[in-house]
């Protein structure tokens, strides 16, 4: 983790295979960091405890290991970084939530709420109506949510491929039974020194939340590549269920397909796509997953 060189990063979500999708965006990220000379480190996003195996984070490694996409360091398993994502929620302040999500889905329709925000039903509550909403809780055996009490709606992040882009920020969970995705990447990214984001533009829409908690919290914020995603037929996100999909399955002729989706066609190796790579010739449209 040398801070004069940067780096960057891929952090995926181990609850499978690594399909063609995740993999472009993998390979991007590698790239960005690789040509600029930066370190580029892996993080295995496994906080959820309900979707997170083991064994999925094993074979993703081994995955991008096989396909070139090398890294620096050992791997950062967020499942060890609750100390400090505890920490970081000491110095923001919050609230407890008591809402379900059908609660929430229902106030979220009324006429003045922005959308996809929180309406902000459990901020003003008194002492008394805390506890007695605390108490219905965990008489169901569920525990309150900790909810940021944020002080602006939003808030303006640069992107590489996007431009100036404003988004909402709302009073986002930063903790619920498990810890909220938000708080673990803003701590993660600034533990591991991470100044490039190169990630899918699906979370185009999380970065004004994510950059506003590293203002709260003091750290820099990095430079955003949100990169399109592979689509199907269909136009929907791809996933494992739109066939032969993940690099097991695709086996040798992944790299190749790969290289081919993002402008650098017949690469033999990671080396050669390093080579050739230009961020300006990436295409800023969704790609079409072909399944011949
Ligand atoms: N773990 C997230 C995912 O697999 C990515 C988070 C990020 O890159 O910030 O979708």
């Amino acid at each position: 983790m040398n801070p004069l060189i940067g780096a960057g990063r891929y952090a995926p979500s181990p609850s499978g295979d690594l399909h063609f999708g995740n993999l472009r965006t993998a390979l991007l990220a590698w790239l960005c960091a690789r040509s600029s000379g930066r370190a580029f480190y892996i993080r295995v996003e496994d906080i959820d405890s309900g979707r997170s195996s083991d064994t999925a984070a094993m074979r993703q490694l081994e995955d991008l290991q096989v396909l070139g996409l090398n890294w620096d360091g050992e791997v950062l398993y967020q499942h060890t970084r609750y100390a400090a994502y505890q920490q970081a929620l000491d110095r923001l302040p919050t609230y407890e939530c008591y809402c379900s999500r059908k609660d929430i889905l229902a106030a979220a329709s009324a006429p003045h709420a922005a959308p996809g925000a929180y309406p902000g039903t459990c901020r003003d509550l008194s002492d008394s109506q805390r506890n007695t909403r605390r108490a219905e809780l965990y008489a169901q055996g569920r525990v309150p949510a900790l909810r940021l009490r944020a002080n602006v709606s939003q808030w303006s992040i640069y992107d590489v491929f996007a431009g100036e882009y404003t988004g909402v920020v709302d009073d986002m969970v930063l903790k619920r039974a498990d810890w909220a995705y938000n708080l673990a990447v803003v701590v993660d990214d600034a533990f591991q020194g991470i100044d490039q984001v190169v990630r899918g533009d699906d979370l185009l829409a999380s970065a004004p939340r994510q950059a506003y908690l590293a203002h709260l919290l003091g750290l820099p914020t990095p430079v955003f590549i949100h990169v399109p995603l592979v689509l199907n037929a269909a136009g929907k996100r791809l996933a494992k269920r739109d066939g032969a999909v993940t690099f097991r399955q695709l086996g040798a002729q992944t790299l190749e397909r790969l290289g081919a989706s993002i402008g650098i066609p017949g690469a033999a190796n990671t080396a050669e796509l390093l080579e050739r790579f230009d961020l300006a010739t990436v295409p800023r449209s969704p790609f079409i997953w072909d399944a011949a």
